[in-house]
């Protein structure tokens, strides 16, 4: 039985239901979100920026970098538990940039949270 709730797809002209949004025979969109759908998700969107932020930057556990600026800091193993390469690179073959960078990044470390993100 046909209720009438069908509409024209204006691709091809097929006969689709009122509520399709995409046309089944060329499958090509008709419709526009509805608002009312479509803001919610928009919130929802904005949530997992605030998420995806937090995700994207690393989570650290603060007692382990302070170990390792501590013991192997010359050697800028605390730069590689951060994932800073290029640093950790520079600091193994400066001595932890002769010591200063290291002390400046135990310091640093220090007043994080734990964890802490980087
Ligand atoms: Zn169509």
């Amino acid at each position: 039985v046909d209720t009438g709730a069908t509409k024209f797809c204006k691709h091809c002209g097929e006969k689709i239901h009122i509520d399709a949004v995409i046309c089944s025979k060329c499958g090509l969109q008709v419709e526009e979100l509805k608002g009312s759908q479509t803001q919610p998700t928009i919130i929802v969107n904005n949530q997992n920026n605030v998420n995806g932020s937090g995700q994207s930057s690393t989570q650290k556990s603060k007692i382990t970098a302070l170990l390792l600026c501590f013991f192997l800091g010359v050697l800028g193993a605390h730069k590689f538990y951060e994932g800073k390469i290029g640093l950790g690179v520079l600091y193994f073959f400066t001595w932890g940039l002769f010591g200063i960078g290291v002390l400046i990044d135990f310091i640093t470390l220090i007043f994080k949270p734990d964890p802490y993100y980087v």
